[in-house]
């Protein structure tokens, strides 16, 4: 399809808290400047989608299309671009002027616009996005297989980031996330311990295969002690049992946009220089140097796919906890 093309598409769209998602017809949207008009082939599922839907995370100006690890094809009268595949991630515009922005931290700027929050993401056939924040996903990924590494991979890698060198690594909730993050973290050398939901045996088998040195329940003490630990479940009790695994200098990172409340604990948990701290977002920098180890590593990403119409079942499939890895909808 040409761009300009009057012709109406599939998407589905959020229209309010506490109401179930919408397939509906929408023109297909325009580029405008600096803009790309892409042709959808995979929109990975992320648990900030769950906490849009759930307003924990609000959307300012609803009806909005959710999805923001998506994979496309340009769709442009201009042949320097048309057919070219891309991705684009949560991060969908910064402002290029605040302390943040000019201080490499985009991540952090305040005015910052999110693809599937502020901005129309990729629950549908065709979607829009600014040039600058889209890249190129690498060869020899399928374009299902490529879309987690656009939020999952991106700030599974922040997070292990801010691990430093920390050899032994706890990750809480085992996850399209922590799935990417084990196999980045083992190639470099590190042990993963893997926390999953208590009982979720396949979860805890799926962390093996993936190269995990132990896996168990997030209740569980490990063998032992970490040295960093990543919570990507969104349960603020993990917080607590995390830095009570963290050995002294350890560092918990919280790789979630949301999370239940922190109950309160002792000082001594922290006490002997341990560091708790957020991830937020991403930055392009981290998109680039991503998607560029990713093929090295490899990762492989594990996905179970739905179609465009079944993106709320995927959503409560991932609540439940339905499969292992991470959910993909396919226009
Ligand atoms: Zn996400
Ligand atoms: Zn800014």
């Amino acid at each position: 399809m040409a761009e300009g093309s009057r012709e109406p598409m599939q998407a589905i769209v959020f229209e309010g808290v506490g109401r179930p998602l919408r397939a509906v017809e929408r023109p297909v949207p325009q580029a405008g400047p600096g803009e790309l008009l892409l042709e959808v082939k995979a929109c990975g599922v992320c648990r900030t989608d769950l906490h849009l839907l759930d307003g924990e995370i609000s959307i300012e100006r609803p009806p909005r299309i959710l999805g923001h690890q998506i994979v496309g094809v340009v769709r442009s009268d201009s042949p320097a671009v048309d057919g070219r595949r891309v991705g684009v991630p949560w991060l969908g515009w910064t402002c290029g002027k605040c302390e943040y922005c000019r201080s490499g931290r985009e991540n952090l700027c305040r005015r910052a616009r999110f693809t599937g929050r502020d901005i129309d993401g990729g629950m549908a056939q065709y979607t829009v996005a600014d040039e600058r924040y889209c890249f190129a996903i690498p060869d020899g990924y399928p374009d299902t297989q490529a879309a987690p590494l656009l939020c999952a991979g991106l700030i599974g890698y922040r997070a292990l980031g801010m691990c430093g060198s920390a050899r032994r690594l706890g990750l809480y909730g085992f996850g399209a996330a922590a799935h990417i993050v084990a196999q980045v973290a083992r190639s470099q050398g590190r042990k993963v311990y893997a926390f999953t939901r208590a009982g979720d045996t396949a979860a805890q088998v799926f962390a093996r295969e993936l190269g995990a040195v132990w896996a168990g329940h997030s209740r569980q003490t490990p063998p032992q002690t970490l040295q960093a630990a990543i919570v990507f479940a969104p349960d603020g009790s993990l917080v607590v049992r995390a830095l009570e695994a963290v050995a002294p200098g350890g560092t918990v990172v919280c790789g979630g946009i949301h999370m239940s409340d922190i109950p309160s604990f002792p000082y001594s948990r922290l006490w002997g220089e341990r560091t708790v701290r957020s991830v937020a977002n991403l930055t392009r920098r981290d998109a680039e140097e991503f998607l560029a180890l990713a093929p090295s590593v490899p990762v492989r990403t594990h996905v179970r796919s739905y179609p465009l119409q079944a993106a709320g079942q995927a959503l409560e499939d991932l609540r439940a906890g339905r499969f292992t890895g991470a959910a993909v909808i396919v226009p």
